[in-house]
């Protein structure tokens, strides 16, 4: 596979997850004149692509896509309807929603295809080594061939060899376990679990076809009990809570690599192929990677309130986590008034900040 790689690209893009797809994919949209030759470097292939990337609840919201036009909601599995989250075995609050379960591995292909189409170009190779020469890069792939680069977009996920290598500082990291459970449930209904068991995250419950998916923030200390017949078990790690510069010179970090995913809701598929997006118009249509950087920090992605409210979760025990959900235990004009009207509540207003944000742009 390696042999058939040219010796220079301008862009190449390292990681085909979401952030890297989509990168890949916008790289070529925007070059309407196919000015630019675009590389797309995945370390697996095959069944190994698969499983890594099954390893996900694969839960992305209708207006993901609105943002990703005209990429489409192929492959989906699920149409999701109703969000239940089950607040410490004391209430449950149920809303409408809208999205999707996707199988991932499937989506990405589509969007490689669509990619390739437009002449990019893809390749089997793990990114092992980069030297930064004056104006270029020079990548070894492999161990074996070196490639020059004038851009280089790391999509390389959380634990990014390119952000260890550029010796930048880490992000801040959470492994989540998954369960594939040998039931079906309820289809169109996405269920979590809030307690103080999960730190600040929570458990949930997601359809998934024939089958159903069951995770949580890893727990070596506690024994959880996961009801059903285990198929498989997996787990991955995330990376959230951002970065302080995502653009170094001409190297450029999205998704996972960048810490991208939401730190309350742990949707990363959406933040990674928005950046995706932003990185490829910041370097075709305007050669400036910087743009990039501005966009993604005015973005509503770049929530420092989500970060915050995530730290406050953290310690919250459950008295706090079912007082401070209590208000939204009943319509939402009562629970503005009950907010308004009682100073209990008003300590957590940083966090129904959160919330809001996280309505709009959680997965
Ligand atoms: C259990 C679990 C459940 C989740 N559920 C959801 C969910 O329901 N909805 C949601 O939005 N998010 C969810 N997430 C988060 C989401 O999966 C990630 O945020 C997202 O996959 C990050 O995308 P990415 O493209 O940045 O990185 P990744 O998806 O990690 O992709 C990185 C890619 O880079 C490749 N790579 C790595 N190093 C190299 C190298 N040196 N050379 C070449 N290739 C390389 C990898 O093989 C991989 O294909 C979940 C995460 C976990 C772990």
């Amino acid at each position: 596979m390696v042999a058939l790689l040219k010796n220079e690209y301008d862009i190449v893009i390292v990681g085909a997850g979401p952030a890297g797809c989509s990168a890949a994919y916008f790289s070529k949209f925007f070059d309407s004149d196919n000015k630019f030759n675009v590389l797309l470097l995945e370390k697996f292939s095959g069944e190994k692509y698969t499983e890594y990337h099954h390893m996900c609840g694969e839960c992305i919201s209708h207006a993901a896509f609105n943002e990703i036009q005209p990429l489409k909601p192929k492959y989906t599995i699920e149409n999701i309807e109703i969000y239940k989250e089950h607040v410490v075995d004391n209430y449950v609050l149920e809303h409408k929603v809208k999205g999707y379960i996707i199988d991932r591995p499937k989506f990405f292909s589509y969007i490689i295809d669509e990619y390739l189409k437009l002449g990019g170009e893809f390749e089997k190779g793990t990114l092992t080594k980069i030297i930064q020469k004056n104006d270029y890069y020079n990548i070894e792939i492999d161990d074996k061939k070196t490639v020059k680069t004038k851009y280089l977009i790391a999509a390389d996920g959380a634990n990014s060899t390119i952000r260890k290598s550029m010796h930048i500082k880490d992000i801040n990291k959470i492994t989540a376990v998954q369960y594939i459970i040998d039931k079906e449930s309820e289809h169109n209904v996405i269920e979590v679990f809030y307690d103080e068991i999960y730190n600040g995250g929570y458990k949930w419950i997601f359809p998934n076809g024939m089958t159903t998916k069951i995770g949580l923030p890893q727990m070596k200390d506690k024994k959880i009990k996961i009801d059903g017949k285990i198929i498989k078990k997996q787990a991955r790690v995330i990376g959230f809570g951002g970065i302080e510069n995502r653009v170094y010179n001409n190297i450029v970090l999205i998704g996972d690599a960048a810490g991208q995913t939401n730190a309350m809701s742990y949707g990363g598929i959406r933040p990674g192929m928005y950046a995706g997006k932003l990185a490829a118009e910041a370097i075709v249509k305007y050669k400036n990677p910087q743009r990039y950087e501005i966009k993604w920090k005015k973005s509503i992605f770049n929530s420092e309130i989500v970060n915050e409210s995530f730290q406050k979760l953290e310690k919250m025990n459950n008295k706090e986590i079912i007082e401070h959900l209590e208000p939204f235990n009943s319509n939402i004009i009562l629970a503005i008034m009950k907010i308004i009207l009682f100073k209990k509540y008003r300590k957590y207003w940083k966090i129904y900040k959160a919330y809001n944000i996280e309505r709009k742009i959680g997965w």
